[in-house]
């Protein structure tokens, strides 16, 4: 049992650390037992569906009764220390899981598809380079207005915050700043 992931600081996504376990465990470059190794692949696939915005209701009872299995099929111990493992996290850190899964939500803001860009009115100078950083055109904005981010264009790629010299674009994650949702001129 990995006890670090029983103990992970608030700066850590359970289920991104579950998921980078699973993927580095040595179930996945075993294939002697069905158990073990397709456990593994379906523990790697449903996780990495919950980071990526993607989980459907019914996916904690699937790991569960996924780890039940792997548990008394598996055919050595590591198959069976692999689904403790995500047994104990998934209980410990059920809370985040839920939030995952029900709200959309990341707490830790670790897990990118999460998290939301935005541009602080009282940094931003309107000089525009954020707008041509992004290739998915999801910045709206103009000479010396505060520019603005578009939620439903916007892909996450963190190009506009790389870009902007002003450290006027923020992350979040469940809680949101308040920004204009339109341009409105700069008052700097
Ligand atoms: S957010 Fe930054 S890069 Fe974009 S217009 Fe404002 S100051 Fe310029
Ligand atoms: S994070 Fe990427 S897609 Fe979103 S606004 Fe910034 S550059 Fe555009």
């Amino acid at each position: 049992m990995e006890e670090k992931l029983l103990n992970l600081p608030e700066t850590c996504c359970p289920v991104d650390e579950l998921l980078k376990y699973v993927r580095g465990h040595k179930c996945l470059d075993c294939g002697k037992c069905v158990f073990g190794y397709e456990g593994a692949a379906q523990l790697e696939m449903t996780l990495n569906d919950i980071t990526m915005k993607k989980s459907r209701s019914t996916d904690m009872d699937q790991l569960r009764k996924l780890c039940g299995l792997m548990k008394t099929q598996a055919l050595c111990e590591d198959g069976v220390e692999l689904a403790d493992t995500a047994l104990a996290v998934m209980e410990k850190y059920a809370d985040e899981f839920a939030q995952h899964i029900a709200k959309r939500s990341c707490k830790a803001g670790v897990c990118k598809r999460f998290v939301t860009y935005h541009i602080l009115a009282d940094k931003c100078v309107g000089c525009g380079d954020c707008m041509d950083a992004c290739e998915d055109d999801a910045i709206q904005g103009r000479a010396k207005f505060v520019h603005v981010i578009d939620q439903n264009e916007c892909t996450q790629c963190g190009k506009c915050k790389e870009a902007c010299e002003e450290d006027a674009i923020v992350i979040a994650g469940a809680i949101k700043p308040r920004c204009p949702p339109r341009p409105i001129p700069c008052r700097r």
